[in-house]
């Protein structure tokens, strides 16, 4: 919860805020977040306007994850901005004649309001960090991922490999290496003696 109070009613009015607080449980998706109580730095800029306080800010915090491909953990940095109009509950109703459609309804739902000059930021930063997660972390652009045959992690070892794998690849290459073979047999056809061709 923030409070406006110092911030007064007078459209114009301008206060930053910087704050860090400990991350609210599940801050962030399945597979990367902000781990619960971990330093959340806020920064805060906090604008009255004649319907209520426009908040803008930055939200900077560790995040942890796991790699999507190979599972391994990983560390990020957050930095997620949003900005979110908190309205005066009776500005509300002086904008809002009693004779509304459903048009204004749908708009209150998206609506946020001050409660006694207090402002619950919460709900705002949890949409504000999750649209900043990438959704398919990865701990490196061109992660292998995991050996499809026992799981190991391909990343710490490129040149796994596995017997089974091997018989069958040697087998495509005994295929290949003949096709080659057939093409070298053809290849001096191109040293100018037509005469053997045919
Ligand atoms: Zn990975
Ligand atoms: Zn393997």
């Amino acid at each position: 919860m923030f409070d406006t109070r110092e911030l007064g009613r007078r459209p114009g009015a301008l206060k930053r805020v910087s704050r860090s607080v400990p991350a609210p449980q599940d801050l962030g998706i399945e597979v990367i977040g902000v781990p619960e109580g971990a330093a959340l730095e806020l920064d805060l800029r906090l604008e009255s306007v004649m319907e209520g306080v426009l908040v803008t800010g930055t939200a900077r915090a560790p995040l942890t994850g796991e790699c999507v491909r190979c599972l391994e953990p990983l560390e990020r940095e957050l930095e997620a901005d949003f900005q979110e109009m908190f309205s005066y509950p009776d500005a509300d109703d002086r904008s809002r004649p009693a004779d509304t459609g459903d048009d204004a309804e749908d708009d209150e739902e998206d609506m946020l309001f001050l409660e006694a000059d207090l402002f619950d930021l919460e709900p705002v930063l949890r949409d504000a960090v999750v649209l900043s997660l990438p959704l398919q972390p990865v701990c490196q652009e061109d992660c292998p991922g995991l050996c499809s045959e026992c799981g190991a992690r391909l990343a710490d070892d490129p040149d796994h490999h596995h017997d089974a794998v091997d018989i069958r690849w040697a087998a495509l290459q005994e295929l290949a290496g003949s096709d080659q073979d057939g093409e070298k047999d053809n290849a001096p056809r191109a040293n100018g003696d037509d005469s053997q061709e045919k």
